[in-house]
């Protein structure tokens, strides 16, 4: 059946055109709907909703599936399409991690301070999950939904598992299957869109997620988790505001670049991260804005604009540092210092291995959770904000490659 043909097929059904509405409306506008819906029918159903967190679990399962894969995906790109070298690219490491430790421990600071998560009361999750599944057909099929990309490739035996990930592939790649590949990088960025596309799928579930979520949350703990989380928004915006404070007096006081005169030269770029959600569509206006309109060296440009996006997502790493602060705050576990510590260092991975796209913060996120035991079954509750917390966090990102640039562009103007 050729392309026409299958499409033809499902166009055929009478809900598509409902659906195809509902796809049309903004994500947030649809997550919003979700939540609406989901308080509507937890207050209604009461203890009976607890059954609907299974699509959120589902979505979690997914992003997680995703997550090594997208990371060694960004990662070999990166690594085989940038220029490295030069004095310019030796001072680079040092620059991004510090500004990713400083927003680390902004967040983790404020988010000590607030303590957004405290009072929540949301019970631990209760270990017998693993026993009930077999009797549960949700849970058995949950538990088929592969954990990992490669997991089910390897020796775990889980053949349902490796038929979801080739259906998957063989749906990404549909369109795809007559594209010339003459060079290893084209594969790799055959892969990597690949893996793309199929996240976008798993975001068109996100609604449906939150729905039973929130549903499920309400029905059976009530609304404490929910003035919780508007305190975590706080949070994050306040901790977001104190790294944008901190990249503009370092510009201040280590480069030549009038901190206001940053800001109006580098709007369109800002604007466009908070409206795209995706620091690497904005990656080429971050470029043009320094260069033209703020007037830095092309070289310094470059390296933080087009390097440092793939690297330095500071807003990323100081957000889920927070969330998995949040998180233990909210089911009362207190997390130790070498815990928090641990929190930082996979932060710093996870900040690194996110692809500038939307959502890829949520999707690393299961990482920093599993590192310091956590459970990722309330990362779920996240995505009820996630969407315009993305925005935010991509706007600061997009900052601290601006930041870069102009420190490595140094005190003094290039002479014209
Ligand atoms: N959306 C962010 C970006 O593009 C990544 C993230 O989800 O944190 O920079």
């Amino acid at each position: 059946m050729d392309d026409k043909a299958s499409d033809h097929a499902t166009t055929a059904t009478p809900n598509t055109g409902l659906i195809a509405r509902w796809q049309s409306v903004p994500l947030y506008a649809r997550i919003g709907i979700a939540l609406v819906l989901g308080v509507m029918v937890g207050v209604l159903l009461g203890n009976e909703a607890a059954v609907l967190a299974v699509p959120g679990k589902l979505v979690l399962r997914l992003l997680g599936a995703l997550a090594p894969a997208l990371i060694l995906a960004a990662i070999v790109h990166t690594f085989m399409t940038t220029q490295l070298g030069g004095p310019l690219a030796a001072r680079l490491p040092r620059l991004l991690l510090l500004n990713t430790l400083v927003a680390i421990t902004v967040g983790l600071t404020v988010a000590n301070v607030i303590q957004p998560g405290q009072g929540a009361g949301l019970t631990p999750p209760q270990q017998h999950d693993e026993t009930t599944k077999t009797a549960n057909p949700l849970a058995l099929f949950l538990e088929n939904v592969p954990k990992s990309l490669l997991g089910p490739l390897g020796d775990d035996g889980k053949v349902i598992g490796v038929i979801f990930i080739a259906v998957a592939f063989g749906m990404a790649l549909r369109k795809e299957r007559e594209r010339p590949l003459g060079t290893v990088g084209h594969l790799v960025e055959l892969f990597l869109e690949s893996l793309i596309k199929i996240l976008h799928w798993i975001i068109v579930v996100v609604p449906l997620a939150v729905f039973g979520i929130v549903a499920s949350i309400v029905g059976t703990e009530g609304f404490a988790p929910f003035k919780a989380l508007g305190m975590f928004v706080v949070s994050v915006l306040l901790a977001l505001a104190i790294q944008a404070g901190y990249y503009l007096l370092r510009i201040r006081f280590g480069s030549w670049v009038r901190p206001a005169d940053l800001i109006r030269g580098g709007r369109d770029a800002l604007v466009m991260a908070f409206s795209t959600a995706s620091s690497t569509a904005t990656m080429p206006v971050t470029y043009a804005a320094l260069k033209e309109r703020v007037g830095l060296r092309e070289q310094s440009a470059s390296m933080g604009a087009l390097v440092g996006a793939n690297f330095n997502n500071d807003g990323t790493a100081l957000y889920e540092a927070m969330a998995a602060l949040f998180i233990a705050q909210m089911i009362g576990m207190n997390l130790s210092f070498q815990q928090q510590l641990l929190v930082v260092l996979t932060s710093i991975v996870a900040s690194v291995g996110a692809a500038g796209i939307p959502e890829a913060g949520l999707v690393t996120m299961t990482m920093v959770f599993t590192a310091v035991g956590l459970p990722v079954q309330y990362i779920p509750v996240l995505l009820t904000v996630d969407w315009f917390l993305d925005r935010c966090r991509t706007a600061i990102n997009v900052m601290g490659d601006m930041n870069v640039s102009c420190l490595l562009d140094g005190k003094q103007k290039e002479r014209m």
